[in-house]
């Protein structure tokens, strides 16, 4: 019989997987529509860190990615469980050697703030501030400088290509039906309603549709255009093979960041270029970006083998906040697009958000921050004082990579 989904998934990456996953819990019949094989959206191609936004900065947005974070370690279990594919969530822990003694005092901040709130992680705060000797121990092989290192007991990871399968290997088993090599060419919308999707000669009839469609949303037609404007931000990355363990979590250094996958692999990040359009090529230039920021925190990186580099685009809203609710202009159209950054850390809520607005009506979660907006692609104006304005998905401080 053929399936008559309830809700249209436009989009399989983490969060069109993660919102099917937890629609079909609910009992509604889901469908994914995914354009390509392999997928070239930011999923496959990120690096897994769910890394806390800085305490110092505040905001709807910043407190629903770090509820997110919290929910990850039993959203990771109820996945491993219900997949039979282990995600491998763990603490692997974040230091980051401060450069500078303006850095310091910032560091120092940060520590006093998190430890007013008396956070803890297995019985240790939160956030350390190391002295030089301290990061030493920590990450032997890594530079240190005079003004030591700020250690997050907090920053985990998680296996991307796992918890793509786990994702998808859990909605089949409660019916999600995903069709591949089906590019959504429009939304069928009638009388401020949802009708269903166009996919070549086809139109797949249907009342709801998610639009999870990261950095390709705006091409959806013009109510997402207007309502969750996206635009690409292309990360290149690079994957070392390494003759041991040469770090013990995630290590970062001006902006940059290294990650032990395993023990014999390690992946370097990232660029993060607001012109590269729909380019996921990796350039020298941004190789050589990270390379050389990278091997001065790590000097042994430089003799590794180079196993693969790659670059995929993140969806970023203008103001780098992601959409998330219904659209305005068509009953029955949701958006769950922009997380630029941080994708996998905010999933576990954008799933819950989207299934039980779809399912009940109305979420859990005040997500008034992040509701469909118009954003002016603002790299497009000029200021009124004559300058270039900023590019779009200015950092936000929120422990992005
Ligand atoms: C190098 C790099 C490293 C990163 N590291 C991290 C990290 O460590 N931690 C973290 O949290 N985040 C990280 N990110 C960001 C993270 O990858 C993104 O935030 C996240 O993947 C966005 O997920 P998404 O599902 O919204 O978008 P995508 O993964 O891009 O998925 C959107 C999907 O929609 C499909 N699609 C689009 N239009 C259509 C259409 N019309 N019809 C059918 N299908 C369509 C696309 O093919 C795509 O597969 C990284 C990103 C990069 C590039």
């Amino acid at each position: 019989m053929e399936h008559q989904p309830d809700v249209i998934v436009i989009g399989a990456g983490v969060i069109g997987l993660c919102s099917a996953w937890r629609l079909a819990q609910q009992g509604l019949k889901v469908t994914v529509l995914e354009q390509d094989e392999p997928i070239p959206g930011a999923s496959v191609n990120s690096l897994g860190v769910l890394a806390y936004p800085t305490p110092l900065r505040q905001s709807p947005f910043l407190s629903l990615h770090r509820e997110s974070l919290g929910m990850f370690p039993q959203f990771a279990q109820e996945l491993t469980e219900a997949s039979g594919i282990d995600v491998q969530f763990t603490r692997c822990g974040s230091m980051e050697i401060i450069p500078t003694e303006p850095q310091r005092e910032q560091a120092e901040k940060e520590v006093k703030v998190v430890n007013a709130q008396r956070l803890k992680v297995d019985g240790r705060p939160a956030l350390e501030l190391l002295s030089t000797r301290e990061a030493k121990q920590v990450e032997r092989e890594a530079i240190t400088t005079e003004f030591g290192a700020l250690y997050s007991n907090l920053t985990a990871q998680v296996s991307v290509d796992n918890l793509l399968h786990a994702l998808r290997a859990a909605g089949e088993k409660i019916g999600v039906v995903y069709r591949n090599g089906c590019r959504a060419q429009h939304i069928a919308i009638g009388r401020e309603k949802v009708k269903g999707v166009a996919c070549g000669s086809e139109t797949m009839l249907c009342p709801r549709v998610v639009a999870c469609t990261g950095a390709w949303t705006s091409q959806l037609g013009p109510l997402l255009k207007r309502n969750a404007y996206v635009e690409p931000v292309r990360g290149q990355a690079i994957l070392l093979e390494t003759p041991r363990r040469l770090l013990q979590g995630v290590l970062k250094w001006k902006k940059k960041y290294v990650i032990a996958l395993g023990e014999n692999l390690a992946a370097l990040g990232s660029t993060t270029e607001k012109d590269s359009g729909f380019d996921i090529s990796a350039t020298p230039q941004g190789l050589l970006e990270i390379l050389t920021i990278t091997t001065e925190a790590l000097p042994a990186l430089a003799s590794c083998a180079v196993k693969r580099v790659w670059a995929g685009l993140r969806p970023a809203a203008l103001d780098s906040k992601p959409y998330l609710g219904p659209v305005p202009g068509a009953e029955g159209l949701y958006v769950a697009a922009g997380h630029y950054k941080v994708g996998f850390g905010f999933a576990p809520l954008t799933g819950e958000v989207i299934a039980q607005l779809i399912a009940e009506g109305d979420c859990a979660h005040d997500i008034s921050a992040l509701l469909p907006r118009l954003c002016e692609p603002v790299n497009k104006k000029k200021r009124k004082d004559g300058q270039a304005s900023e590019s779009p998905a200015g950092d936000a401080g929120n422990g992005d990579l």
